[in-house]
């Protein structure tokens, strides 16, 4: 069942890996087929997961085929399914994020790839992991359009139409979150001037996508 995605979140765990953005069996990944998805299991490092290690699930997180238990995130990636209808989550515990999340409320935009990401990624406050306040918090944070969240005192997020893509994006935030503490870590804590609305729109005219909406 979800063949395909489930190779699809396979290689995605190994591309995360390679990335250096997964730390032991933290981090879980999921892709959706209409009503179904694959998800990792719970205590599985996605680094080194088989095909039939995944879980599938329904869209109300009932097992419909595996024999390991979901991955102690499942709410949100149900929650976030709901609310955005995209196709692929990934998350991982990637230290620069870590780290942002700790210190901002919105990443600021101090780059203008970060229109890639729907715009300036939001910060979900701090819930304890697994539970349905911090699948609220996150959805929260995807509001708009955005296409990738920070968790406070947790980690990343972030969405595609397919895990690669998901995981490009999560690559892209672990980037911009290492750049923010760089600036910071220059200036002694200062942020320097970000882009305004109006660039931001253009940088998105210029990659053909959605100009990102109120932070
Ligand atoms: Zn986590």
């Amino acid at each position: 069942m979800l063949e395909a995605e489930r190779a699809a979140v396979v290689a995605a765990g190994r591309r995360l890996a390679e990335s250096g953005l997964v730390v032991g069996t933290s981090g879980n990944l999921s892709a959706r087929s209409g009503d179904l998805i694959v998800v990792t299991p719970s205590g599985c490092s996605i680094a080194v997961m088989d095909p039939d290690d995944l879980v599938v699930v329904d869209r109300a997180g009932a097992v419909v085929e595996g024999s390991a238990v979901p991955t102690s995130e499942l709410p949100f990636h149900l929650a976030v399914y709901d609310a955005t209808g995209t196709g692929a989550i990934a998350h991982t515990h990637a230290v620069a994020s870590v780290a942002v999340s700790c210190l901002c409320e919105v990443l600021p935009a101090l780059h203008y790839t970060c229109v890639l990401l729907g715009g300036p990624p939001r910060v979900a406050p701090y819930a304890t992991f697994g539970s349905d306040t911090l699948a609220a918090g996150l959805v929260a944070a995807l509001a708009g359009g955005r296409q990738a969240a920070l968790l406070a005192h947790h980690g990343s997020v972030a969405l595609g139409d397919d895990p690669d893509a998901a995981c490009e994006r999560l690559e892209l935030l672990e980037w911009l979150c290492r750049l923010h503490l760089a600036v910071v870590g220059a200036t002694g804590g200062a942020v320097p001037a970000v882009l305004d609305d109006a660039a931001l729109a253009a940088a998105a005219d210029r990659f053909g996508v959605v100009p990102p909406g109120p932070v």
